[in-house]
């Protein structure tokens, strides 16, 4: 490896329809091996203080809904299970749609992860019909102050509030990603997790709809 100084020139693929991203090897004997894999954004508009993808991606791109549709149809002969994968597939404009395609061709579905707010209720509609059996969600801190600190710009309400649209819709298990150890973290800031936590079991409860809360507490580690 020679460092000739001069800067790394970024790989760039101008039309990200010429170039699906999808599943290619399938096998059983993998992480999501019964998923048919489909990347459907690059990018992400958003700005977390701990993530480079808004910068190394940027601008955000969103694949075409009939390019989807067509690798979709492909990803059925193999498995009935579709997997939208993407930073932030959440944003993709016409996500209601593509969603409400996909199942009217007898895809199950699955989704890398949702936003906290804006969370549509159409979307986790259609996710459950779906058969998603799993919604993850990221507050990332339990604390106001520490949200903003990582430019996580989500309250308390907003986060219970997703907690309870995703009980409504019947799913069986919610999973909520923290990380523990960002800068200027304190005790309270981890005992803010805690009760954040125990507010939202509550009212997940407070549904009888039998859905389940999974922790996710991974130290930080800038993305
Ligand atoms: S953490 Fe997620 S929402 Fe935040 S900038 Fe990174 S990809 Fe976007």
């Amino acid at each position: 490896l020679v460092n000739s100084g001069t800067p790394v020139v970024r790989q760039w693929v101008s039309k990200l329809d010429d170039f699906p991203a999808t599943s290619t090897i399938l096998t059983p004997d993998t992480e999501l091996g019964n998923l048919y894999l489909i990347e459907v954004e690059r990018g992400c508009n958003w700005g977390c203080r701990f993530c480079l993808v808004n910068n190394a991606f940027h601008p955000m791109r969103y694949r075409s809904i009939d390019k989807l549709i067509a690798q979709a149809e492909l990803g059925l002969k193999y498995r009935k299970r579709l997997g939208l994968v993407g930073p932030a597939v959440y944003d993709h404009p016409q996500l209601e749609e593509l969603l409400g395609k996909l199942r009217q061709m007898g895809a199950e579905l699955s989704i890398s992860s949702l936003r906290v707010r804006p969370l549509s209720r159409i979307v986790l509609r259609e996710l459950a019909k779906g058969g998603a059996r799993t919604i993850s969600l990221a507050p990332e801190a339990g604390s106001q102050r520490l949200r903003q600190v990582i430019k996580k710009s989500i309250s308390e309400d907003d986060i219970l509030e997703s907690m309870d649209k995703v009980a409504e819709q019947g799913v069986k298990l919610l999973k909520l990603y923290f990380m523990i150890g960002l800068p200027s973290e304190t005790d309270e800031d981890i005992e803010a997790i805690i009760n954040l936590v125990i507010k939202g079991k509550n009212i997940l409860d407070k549904r009888r709809s039998g859905c389940r809360l999974s922790l996710n507490i991974a130290p930080f580690v800038p993305r």
